[in-house]
């Protein structure tokens, strides 16, 4: 029998997703996933209702988060799994972390309109319904009111780092964010390396250990957007520094609707045994 698979990064109507959390497990469960976590923007509010209804579908749980950190030219995103989401201070970290999204949102909203796109910031707040405000809510009011044919074509031509309506938000530093996931009890893993944007190998490779000595657990290697030979090189890359590999879709429903939960473009398929090391980690770091 083949090995069973996981979905380890996944985003709920809690925060950019347009799945419920109680949607999202029941597709994970129907894509014949054994284990899934949800690791929304900022916020732990889904993970309750993620764990009611991964027990209603005996898929196996795991509370996660998605962190952004400071970093140029690219984007870096840490993941946590295993959080306490019951944790003081990580609930005063994120409390923070979205006041600097509100902070930074109104601001989206004026450079739009400077660059005549009429869109006002409450329509974006009611869009995203009460969760964490994201760029893609903003991109599915632009789409709603025909200024863009896609949600892509609203982060190429507007909202992704470097494009005129892009504005930069308050972020931790990576160290920051690592040990804000380790004081909650957490496994901290680099999200997505393909969007650091490294220019070569060597300045990726000076990143990661940078990374592993602030005390990064693991690389999420096997995603959605990876070819296989990233996949592949992410995986060595993590193992050479004492870095475990995980894997996941990044499935944002509506948001991004090329990448499906569990299967990602049709070709992902994170082998159970990852989790099991991040278990073995999370165990660890405890002791
Ligand atoms: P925010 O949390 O507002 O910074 O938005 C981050 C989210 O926007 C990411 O999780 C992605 O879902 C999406 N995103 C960021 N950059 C891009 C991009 N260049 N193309 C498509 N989606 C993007
Ligand atoms: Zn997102
Ligand atoms: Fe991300
Ligand atoms: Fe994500």
């Amino acid at each position: 029998m083949n090995e069973a698979i996981i979905d380890l990064h996944t985003h709920s109507t809690c925060s950019d997703g347009s799945c419920t959390p109680r949607e999202l497990i029941r597709l994970a469960s129907a894509a014949s996933a054994k284990a899934v976590a949800l690791t929304d923007h900022d916020t732990v509010e889904g993970l309750e209702e993620a764990r009611t209804a991964c027990e209603e579908c005996a898929v196996e749980f795991v509370s996660g988060i998605e962190i952004s950190a400071e970093y140029s030219p690219g984007t870096m995103h840490i993941l946590g799994y295993c959080i306490d989401e019951r944790c003081e201070s990580l609930a005063g970290e994120l409390t923070l972390l979205r006041e600097a999204r509100e902070n930074r949102n109104p601001r989206i909203a004026a450079r739009l309109q400077e660059l005549g796109i009429e869109i006002d910031y409450s329509e974006v707040a009611e869009k995203a319904g009460g969760a964490v405000v994201g760029r893609p809510h903003f991109a599915s009011v632009m789409l709603e009111k025909g200024y863009i044919a896609s949600i892509q074509e609203a982060f190429d031509r507007y909202l992704a780092k470097g494009s005129p309506a892009y504005v930069e938000k308050t972020r931790l530093a990576p160290d920051q964010a690592i040990r804000m996931i380790h004081s909650a009890g957490g496994v901290a893993v680099l999200a997505h390396p393909y969007q650091l944007k490294c220019d070569s190998e060597e300045e990726l490779g000076r990143l990661l250990d940078d990374l592993a000595a602030s005390g990064l657990d693991g690389i999420e290697a096997v995603y959605s957007r990876h070819s296989v030979q990233q996949r592949v090189r992410y995986a060595e890359m993590a193992r050479t520094r004492g870095m475990l590999v995980s894997g996941g879709s990044d499935y944002h429903g509506t948001y991004k609707p090329d990448l499906n939960v569990v299967t990602g473009k049709g070709d992902l398929a994170v082998p159970y045994s990852l989790l099991e090391q991040i278990k073995d980690r999370a165990e660890s770091l405890r002791c």
